[in-house]
């Protein structure tokens, strides 16, 4: 992996016997499905510990009780071990629910602690603001043993939701905030996936997020920007809970993508609201959705990679992401005839019963794919789009009425007729082959206008597309969720695959030829297949 500012201070800090090992931790809240924002703090934190043969930890941090569910536990799990990475460890914020609650009662012992009554809308204005102090709460000033007393009966369940709370003594006149007797623990009679009905008490992410890095020997907490003026607090409770191995915060920008929603809260609406088809939705940014429509672990961690690290936020182009892919794939994967959109063809002079099969490599820039035979006969199919009925231009190097093609990988066909409806849409063409063009047979002196792909319509299988745009119209977060929905985010089309195509399994991917990259969605049968395009072939954009 290239340098970056993490990278450097982890070189240092082994060269200067700072730390003997680099331990990192991903600290997902079980709360959603993870998205591709989370790919740059996973791949981050497993590269990093990886390329100084340390280790990562996964950790849930599940404080929350009431966001969190063991579906999304599960869902990461699977996720990060997609991506390729094995955590040293699978830990959770509540195994250390015990020790929090002990070293709460250390800081009250110290006279660092103090149990405050102020409910949340009082406790805000005596917070004050950016430019001037905070007060003192009228409860600061409770004896320790008041205080000891007071925060049993809270775990003990003995006061409503919000009623109290255990507060950090630290400084409420601080420039920062986040100094200004933060909350250390809330009440919340809520059932916990792992602690069941055991906490009426729930420590804060401030006051427990330290103390488990420190506990699992976390060298270096890797964490976005927007915990830059939390890290004070952190190494207060660090230090001030007299912790044995002290661990350091890092902070690094956030990765954003054009057109993506990149929030987990979003998200959750839009599966909630039904908008999507649940989180592995197809269009979803999430890493589910993502490998569902047929990206690479490879693919995504390139691109994750080639973004780097930095401390700014940073916003890149959702073409980035499509590129990788493209350059994951292009070598690696079978090419295949598909035909989306389908336009029946009759070779006229080809007898009826007859059935020529093509040998063709999958990927001529990778024999060692091997080769199928693909079909030729009387009755194909062609894409519309390849079709018009006069001619409008010289650029236009496809089919048309009284102009020769190259089917590729066949013959040269010219079409003399159309058939149309009585609406006056084409249904069928009628069209002449030349024999003497076969492919490869060294016919060059006739220059047919394009070379297009088919299928052969009798050994074809049906299948259906899934062809995507992007889930948001625009990247302006201020507007109403919901009004930015691209109403045209999914288009399925129905058409056929070449025969060779019958047996894929899920997940397979293909570039299908002049279509794009596809891979075959979890619902395809042998029956129905069905394929989602990941990318088109080329960039929309110049
Ligand atoms: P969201 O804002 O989407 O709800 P979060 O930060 O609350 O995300 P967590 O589950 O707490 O979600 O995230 C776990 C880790 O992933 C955190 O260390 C967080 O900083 C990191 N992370 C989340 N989103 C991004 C992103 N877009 N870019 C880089 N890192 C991210
Ligand atoms: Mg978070």
């Amino acid at each position: 992996m290239e340098s970056n500012f993490v990278k450097t201070i982890m070189e240092e800090d082994l060269n200067k016997g700072k730390v003997n090992e680099i331990v990192t931790r991903f600290p997902p809240e079980p709360s959603a499905y993870l998205h591709i924002g989370h790919a740059r703090a996973i791949i981050m934190n497993f590269e990093l510990a990886n390329h100084f043969s340390g280790r990562t930890n996964l950790r849930f941090d599940d404080t929350n009780p009431s966001n969190e569910d063991q579906s999304f536990v599960d869902a990461i799990i699977k996720d990060i071990k997609w991506l390729g990475y094995e955590p040293d460890k699978i830990l959770y914020g509540s195994d250390y629910f015990d020790i929090n609650y002990d070293l709460a009662v250390k800081l009250i012992k110290k006279g660092l602690a103090y149990v405050c009554d102020l409910n949340a809308d009082q406790m805000r204005d005596y917070r004050g603001t950016l430019t001037s102090p905070g007060k003192d709460s009228p409860y600061r000033d409770r004896s320790i043993e008041e205080n000891l007393k007071l925060f049993e009966e809270m775990k003990a369940g003995k006061y409503k939701d919000g009623e109290k709370t255990l507060r950090a003594k630290i400084d409420m006149s601080s420039p920062n905030m986040n100094m200004r007797d933060p909350v250390i623990y809330r009440i919340m009679h809520t059932h916990h996936q792992n602690t069941g009905d055991k906490w009426h008490i729930y420590p804060m992410y401030d006051f427990a997020h330290p103390i488990q890095d420190a506990l699992e020997g976390v060298t270096h907490s890797l964490c976005s920007l927007e915990y830059d003026d939390h890290r004070v607090l952190y190494d207060w409770f660090v230090e001030k809970c007299e912790m044995e191995h002290i661990p350091h915060q890092y902070e690094f920008g956030r990765l954003n993508i054009t057109n993506t929603i990149m929030s987990k809260r979003y998200l959750k609406a839009l599966v909630e609201a039904g908008k999507v088809n649940g989180f592995d939705d197809q269009r979803m940014p999430t890493l589910a959705g993502l490998k569902r429509r047929g990206y690479t672990k490879e693919a995504i961690k390139n691109f994750i990679l080639s973004t780097g690290l930095s401390r700014v936020n940073s916003t890149v182009s959702s073409e980035m992401l499509e590129n990788s892919l493209r350059n994951d794939l292009n070598y690696k994967v079978k090419r295949a005839h598909a035909v989306i959109n389908p336009l029946k063809v009759t070779i006229t002079n080809y007898p009826e019963d007859q059935i020529e099969w093509i040998d063709v490599p999958y990927n001529p820039d990778n024999e060692a794919l091997g080769s199928r035979k693909i079909a030729f006969g009387k009755h194909l199919y062609i894409d519309q789009d390849d079709f018009i009925e006069v001619k409008p231009n010289k650029k236009w190097r496809r089919l048309a009425l009284d102009v020769e093609v190259r089917l590729m990988r066949a013959y040269f066909v010219k079409c003399n007729e159309i058939i149309k409806d009585k609406d006056g849409n084409i249904v069928e063409i009628l069209c002449t082959y030349d024999p003497e063009t076969k492919s490869g047979s060294g016919f060059n002196d006739r220059k047919p206008n394009g070379n297009i792909h088919y299928v052969e319509a009798t050994t074809a299988k049906k299948a259906e597309f899934n062809l995507f745009e992007p889930l948001m119209l625009d990247s302006d977060s201020k507007k109403d969720l919901f009004e930015r929905l691209n109403p045209n985010s999914w288009l399925t089309m129905n058409g056929f695959v070449e025969t060779d195509l019958e047996n894929t399994e899920i997940g397979e991917k293909f570039q299908f030829i002049r279509t794009g990259y596809f891979a075959t969605d979890y619902d395809s049968k042998k029956d129905k297949l069905i394929f989602n395009r990941t990318v088109e072939l080329k960039s929309r954009f110049k």
